[in-house]
């Protein structure tokens, strides 16, 4: 065959062109409106390559697990439901600790994103809450690929409670990311147990300090059981870690409340609360802690003042303003050095 003869029009060829074309916009048509789930599932994901969340994802969706809790809904997100995002705080300029157990966030007024709303069948209305049908529900994003937790959320009330007399679980085998042996890390719940009546999940426990945990949660926590028991109404309840870079303890948590019947009367709140301990170091990529008394006996380089008597970390600023020839550096244990007599320099705080 030449070239000429292949520019020629081919009739029986441009039918069967024009076949197949009405084929394929069939087919399209068809995926895009079919309700088959294998079809659903391919577009839903195709959807969130783009960007989209899925709008039309059943209650009890196929991609995680539901399971029912007197009367509210359990579930744990697929792995790529990408689920709540807050506008408020940004992972890449999280609240310095200074002393308090927590910082509010966005004037404390409380913020969630819209799915919280929707599943609870909620409705967002310039900060007034409208209800169509309340629907209590807990929700768990699924961990990343760092098997960390990613977010927990729900519409809690009685029905998302423990029932009277049931006995919390077990949750020693949860490992959460960044736990380490004998550091005396405690497995802290997003939604609370007494909120949620949710024991061994791992997309609810992390890495966290007492000091988190029992000093910057709890109290919030407790408002919230005491405020359900009290009135019997619900509260919209959002709870995310936040992670710095590839870290896999959390630097810390936001929690934010606001009650659903009375429109935030009797719980509001916005939180980020601090996963330190005071005094302490930690490591949170390995999730190791060096406290104020194990640092005191690590040895380590300090600068001494031999005019003064006072000693500091290389790296304070007191030690750029030292003439040479007072300064003399030592490797020594900070009780070492004050067992000399040597004072602990007050702004470096060796
Ligand atoms: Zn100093």
């Amino acid at each position: 065959m030449d070239k000429d003869s292949s520019k020629k029009k081919n009739p029986s060829k441009s039918r069967l062109l024009s076949a197949l074309v009405i084929v394929i916009l069939l087919a399209a048509v068809f995926f895009m409106v079919s309700d088959a789930p294998f079809i659903k599932g391919a577009r839903d994901t195709l959807m969130r390559s783009f960007g989209y969340e899925a709008i039309d994802e059943k209650e009890g969706s196929e991609q995680g697990e539901a399971k029912d809790n007197g009367g509210g809904t359990i579930e744990s997100a697929g792995k790529d439901n990408i689920g709540g995002e807050v506008a408020s705080l940004d992972v890449g300029a999280l609240p310095e600790f200074n002393g308090e157990h927590y910082v509010k966030v966005n004037g404390n007024v409380p913020e969630f994103p819209a799915e919280v709303y929707e599943r609870a069948g909620l409705e967002n209305k310039d900060g007034k809450i409208e209800s169509k049908s309340l629907t209590p529900y807990e929700y768990y994003g699924s961990l990343d690929d760092l098997d960390r937790c990613t977010y927990a959320f729900g519409c809690l009330g009685e029905e998302t409670m423990p029932a009277e007399g049931q006995d919390r679980g077990d949750i020693s085998s949860i490992h959460p990311s960044g736990w380490a042996k004998a550091q005396n890390w405690e497995r802290c719940h997003l939604i609370a147990w007494a909120l949620s009546a949710e024991n061994a999940n791992p997309s609810n426990l992390i890495t966290g300090t007492h000091y988190l945990n029992y000093d910057g949660m709890r109290p919030l926590e407790e408002e919230v059981e005491h405020y359900i028991w009290n009135t019997g109404n619900h509260v919209l309840y959002y709870v995310k870690p936040y992670f710095s870079g590839d870290e896999l303890v959390a630097r810390g948590v936001q929690m934010t409340a606001k009650s659903v019947e009375d429109n935030g009367k009797g719980i509001s709140f916005n939180v980020y609360c601090f996963n330190v301990t005071p005094g302490a170091e930690i490591d949170y990529k390995t999730g190791i802690v060096t406290t104020e008394e194990q640092a005191a006996q690590d040895a380590r380089t300090y600068i001494i003042n031999t005019r003064s008597g006072v000693f500091h970390y290389p790296s304070c600023d007191g030690v750029k303003e030292m003439s040479e020839h007072n300064k003399k550096q030592v490797t020594a244990t900070r009780s070492e050095l004050t067992a000399q007599g040597y004072t602990p320099c007050g702004y470096c705080e060796p």
